[in-house]
């Protein structure tokens, strides 16, 4: 299971960019109506959390795109922006905290190597605040900012983070 979260983790912007391009055509295509993609991304939202910005959404896609050709500055702008935007990353952000599948440290197996907080980008923007397995600080993966890219579960090199249920 934690090779396949690796190829998939490492695989992503391919899938995000299948997804998210399928989604547009089909959106313009067949007229789907933006509700129903709403829909979709709430119903995604309750079982993974926010995955549908970095995963699914065409979107997200061209937002990932301008983020690789920005400075480091620019990208907790981007962020910001991106949830200012859309009702889809609002509510699935939301349900980080109630989804079913959590990204959840093992306490006991980790090493305090410090490998996941490196890999995420909620750590990068406020190191003194968030960390995945620091014990007085807060977990990004609840937080509503994290858009699930699973980096942090992928890189942990004994298998102390997982996402599961
Ligand atoms: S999935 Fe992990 S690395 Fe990615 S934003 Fe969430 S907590 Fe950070
Ligand atoms: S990468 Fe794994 S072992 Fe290292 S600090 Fe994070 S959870 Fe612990």
């Amino acid at each position: 299971m934690r090779k396949l979260l690796k190829i998939l983790v490492d695989k992503r912007i391919i899938i995000l960019s299948l997804l998210g391009v399928s989604l547009y055509i089909a959106i313009s295509q067949f007229h789907i109506s933006l509700w129903y993609v709403l829909l979709a991304g709430v119903l995604l939202g309750v079982v993974f959390g926010k995955v549908f910005c970095r995963w699914v959404c065409p979107m997200g896609l061209i937002m990932e795109m301008l983020m690789s050709l920005s400075p480091d500055g620019k990208i907790r702008q981007m962020y910001q922006y991106h949830k200012l935007g859309c009702p889809i990353a609002w509510i699935s952000g939301w349900l980080n905290r109630y989804s079913l599948f959590k990204i959840k440290l093992n306490t006991d197996s980790c090493k305090n190597c410090g490998i996941c907080d490196k890999k995420c980008y909620i750590v990068a923007m406020e190191p003194q605040k968030f960390s995945l397995y620091k014990p007085s600080q807060i977990r990004p993966g609840d937080s509503y900012t994290c858009s699930k890219c699973l980096q942090c579960v992928a890189a942990c090199p004994n298998g102390s983070l997982t996402y599961k249920i």
